[in-house]
Order: structure tokens, then C-alpha cells, then sequence
């Protein structure tokens, strides 16, 4: 994640601090505090809409989409906080006159946006909701926002409109419904480019896609991803697709595995010949080529790495490239990973197959990789539980922070409660036995 998007936005929150207790004539404090976080709600709320949009330059500003996306969820869970707060917390002042009507619509579309808000942020963390449920009641936190606006517009407040807590956090959340209307925009109305399916191949467990561009093409860099739609085959909903490979011919290949219904269905309603939407390229993984690399792929996380492996050219440094499958035959491109090996020197290709009790550690890594842990870039693409693994285990191999970046295929991440759990359940477990060997002794 970039460091400086997320100064901006805690930068953007504090303003309001000197604007309201720069307010002349107002004596309760507390009430100004709580003021204070409804403003900081509103600014954090637009930020959310704004993140969302996938505009150009928001990946440049705040990271890859996928960090985006994080961020996007935690000033949600931020603003629902500041929200709570602001509602128990006192807010009314005395002394701003008489209340019209307006004045208690906004009171109420408050009251409504706040409940409205604490149950949707709730089910958008909730990763076991299916996604097309979650999509929906995702969407209608905006309006949720649109309804907090009217509120912060037209409740008593102790400044005008045109002062400058009120113009600063009336241009966030003019922003941040702009933000909201563009999202709502049907997706064919979205900056994309097309495409058509030039080849269906089945690869391993997975099914390969070649798309030639009907007219301008996209610029993509290995590593990136697209968001795909397919309008002839029933269902356009977007979808997001690493390119596992950029070809010299302008062409783009997908490789998808079947995980649920859309992807499912892809095998019988793709054709040769339909058109594809292709929104993007977006995405910040890279590697670097000037320090030994390990490149760690599980399953169909191999995509990004073979676009990587395409462009791989003699000046990088050495590659170890760790490809987990469950089976030869379920490892999508390994005839090409082989053959790319065979032409390109520096890379080196460690396959790891649970059919043959082939199971990854940081051990393996260290005894099988040509370079010194310390010293190398490791890139990560796969399921969480095997990136959690690798990146304790490869710590102990001096490893940092740093060093280890992943590529983020769930875009839902939770708030981490399933962990939570399970350290709880451990830890807890631990402390029974201490308890009772100790009681023993
Ligand atoms: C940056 C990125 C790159 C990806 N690259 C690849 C790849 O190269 N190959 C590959 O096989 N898969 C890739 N995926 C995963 C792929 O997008 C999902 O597997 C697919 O969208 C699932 O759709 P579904 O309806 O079949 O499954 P569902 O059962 O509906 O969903 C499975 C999971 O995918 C997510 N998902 C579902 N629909 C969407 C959507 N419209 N947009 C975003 N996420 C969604 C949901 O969070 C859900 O948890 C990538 C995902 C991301 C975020």
C-alpha cells in the first residue's frame, strides 16, 4: 500500500479538527466533538465511494486495486464507528433557532443512514454472504451516504454552508456522490476496449482464453489484470482475470478456473468468435530484476507469474519459481513453464505436487532456491492460508516485510474474525492445559 494515500486520507479527516474549534461563540466542547465525527464520517464514507471507482491515477495514489480495495473497506468500518460515536454522543447545541422541517427530515434520514449503515457494513464483511447478494446491499450503502449528506446539508449546525467546515466536507461528499453516480453507471458504459475470443483451450484444471483486439488495443504489463465481461454468453457481469500472457501480437490470454457459478459455466457458454469487454489493465505486481527472485504460485495463482516468465529476459537476476498444484495434469501451462525454462537460463522451475507429497515450506525453499534468502524478492500468488505460511516461515530465512508481496485474488478480505477464532480457540485451549498441568503438579 502506498504510504502517502493513506496520509491524504487521515490528512483530509483532521482538517475539520481546526475548523470547528476555530468556531467563535461555541461552548460545548463535547458536542463539537461530536460534531466533529459526523464530519469526519461523511469525508471518510466520500473516500470510500471515490476509491471505488477504479479511476486512473487512484493506483497510483493508493497501491495496486487490491490494496484499494482494503482500504476502501476500513474507511467504511472507520466511518461506521464515527457514525456510532457521533449518534451517542450529544451533537445538538443550543441556541441555532428555531427547527423547520427540513431540519427534522435531515434528523431522520440521519437516524436512517446511521442503522442503515451499521447493517450493511456488517453484511459487506461478512465474506460467507454469496457475492451477488453482497454486491447489492454494497451498492446500497451509497445511497445510505447520499442520505447522510442531505443530513449534514440541512441539519441545524452551529456553521453556515459557506463557511469552511461546511464547504470542505460539502465538496467530500459532492465527490464522493459523483463517485457513487459513476459506479452506478451500467458497466457497458465504462471506458473499455474489444475484444474476441480468438482460442478456447483447456489447460490443466483451467480454461485458456485468447482474445485479439477489435480495434485499439490495451496496454497491459505483465502481472496485470483485467476486468472481464463476455455480453454473448447470457451472463456480463465483470470479472477480474490476471493476463497470463501478453502476446508480442497484441493478443491477451486468460486463464480461469472454475471456483463458482459464472466461472463454471465458462466452458459451455464461450465461444470462439464472441466479444469480450475489457476494462483495465490494473494491478501493481511486479518484480524487480535486480535481486534474486522467488516467485511463489498456488494453483491457478500461477497466471501472473507466466506473464512474468514470458517477458523474463537475460538481464534478470535468477528466478525460483515454486508452482504448487495437486496434480501434472491439473497444473494449467506446465508444458509451456517447462519449455520457457528450457529457453530461458535464469529461470528455474520447482514443481510441487501433492499427488507426490510435494508440500511447500520455507525449508524447501531455502535448500531448493539458487540465492541467499536475505538478499531476494519473493512474490506471492495463491490462496491466504499458503501465504501466511510462507511468510512466517520465510521470516526465520531473513526475509522482511519488504521483501514478500502478494497479488490478492479475493478482493472481499473480511476483518480477519476467522483468525481471531481460531487464535482464541488455540490460545485458549493452551491455557486449559497450563491450568490443569499446573493444578496437577
Ligand atoms: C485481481 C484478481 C485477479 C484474478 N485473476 C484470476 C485468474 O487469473 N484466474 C482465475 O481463475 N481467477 C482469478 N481471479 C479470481 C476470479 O475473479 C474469481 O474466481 C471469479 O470472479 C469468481 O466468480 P464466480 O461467480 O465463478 O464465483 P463465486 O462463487 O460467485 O465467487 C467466488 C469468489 O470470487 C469473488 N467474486 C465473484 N464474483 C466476482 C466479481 N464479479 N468480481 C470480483 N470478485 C468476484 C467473490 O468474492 C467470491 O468469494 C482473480 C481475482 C482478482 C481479484
Amino acid at each position: 500500500m502506498n504510504p502517502f494515500g493513506i496520509f491524504l486520507i487521515v490528512a483530509t479527516v483532521t482538517v475539520p479538527v481546526c475548523q470547528l474549534f476555530a468556531l467563535p461563540n461555541v461552548s460545548d466542547q463535547v458536542a463539537l466533538f461530536s460534531q466533529y465525527l459526523g464530519l469526519a464520517a461523511l469525508i471518510l464514507m466520500a473516500w470510500g465511494q471515490i476509491l471505488s471507482t477504479r479511476l486512473p491515477g487512484i493506483e497510483s495514489l493508493f497501491g495496486g486495486l487490491d490494496r484499494v480495495y482494503v482500504l476502501h473497506k476500513w474507511t467504511g468500518i472507520t466511518a461506521m464507528a464515527a457514525v456510532l460515536l457521533h449518534d451517542t454522543i450529544d451533537a445538538e447545541m443550543r441556541g441555532l433557532g428555531r427547527e423547520t422541517i427540513l431540519n427534522e427530515i435531515a434528523e431522520t434520514l440521519g437516524e436512517f443512514s446511521l442503522y442503515g449503515l451499521l447493517i450493511l457494513v456488517v453484511i459487506s464483511v461478512a465474506t460467507f454472504i454469496p457475492y451477488q447478494l453482497w454486491k447489492w446491499t454494497h451498492k446500497a450503502i451509497g445511497a445510505l451516504f447520499a442520505a447522510g449528506t442531505f443530513h449534514f446539508f440541512f441539519i441545524m449546525k452551529p456553521f453556515a454552508m459557506g463557511d469552511p467546515a461546511g464547504l470542505y466536507t460539502g465538496a467530500f461528499c459532492t465527490a464522493g456522490l459523483l463517485a457513487y453516480f459513476w459506479m452506478l453507471l451500467p458497466d457497458r458504459m465504462r471506458p473499455s476496449k474489444a475484444y474476441s475470443i480468438a482460442s478456447l483451450e483447456r489447460s490443466g484444471g483451467a480454461l485458456a482464453i485468447t482474445m485479439a483486439p477489435v480495434g485499439k488495443a490495451l496496454r497491459a504489463s505483465p502481472g496485470q489484470f483485467g476486468v472481464l465481461q463476455f455480453p454473448d454468453s447470457g451472463n456480463s457481469e465483470p470479472h477480474p482475470f490476471s493476463f497470463s500472457k501478453i502476446g508480442d501480437d497484441a493478443t491477451l490470454r486468460v486463464t480461469v478456473k472454475a471456483l463458482g457459478d459464472f466461472t463454471s459455466r465458462m466452458g459451455s457458454t464461450l465461444t470462439v468468435g464472441q466479444n469480450v469487454r475489457i476494462q483495465g489493465p490494473f494491478g501493481r505486481f511486479r518484480y524487480s530484476g535486480k535481486r534474486p527472485e522467488i516467485w511463489i504460485a498456488g494453483g491457478i495463482g500461477i497466471t501472473p507469474f507466466l506473464a512474468w516468465a514470458h517477458a523474463l529476459d537475460d538481464h534478470t537476476e535468477s528466478v525460483d519459481l515454486f508452482y504448487c498444484a495437486k496434480s501434472r495434469e491439473d497444473a494449467s501451462h506446465l508444458a509451456e513453464l517447462e519449455s520457457l525454462v528450457k529457453s530461458k537460463p535464469n529461470l528455474n522451475l520447482h514443481l510441487m505436487l501433492s499427488s507426490e507429497n510435494r508440500r511447500l515450506s520455507a525449508d524447501i525453499v531455502s535448500e531448493l532456491s539458487a540465492c541467499d534468502l536475505a538478499q531476494a524478492m519473493v512474490s506471492y500468488c495463491g490462496p491466504t492460508s499458503l501465504r501466511e505460511a510462507m511468510y512466517t516461515g520465510l521470516r526465520q530465512y531473513g526475509v522482511g516485510p519488504r521483501q514478500f508481496h502478494f497479488e490478492e485474488f479475493e478482493f472481499r478480505t473480511g476483518v480477519g474474525l476467522k483468525r481471531l477464532a481460531a487464535w482464541v480457540l488455540t490460545h485458549g485451549k493452551q491455557s486449559r492445559k497450563t491450568i490443569s498441568e499446573n493444578a496437577k503438579g
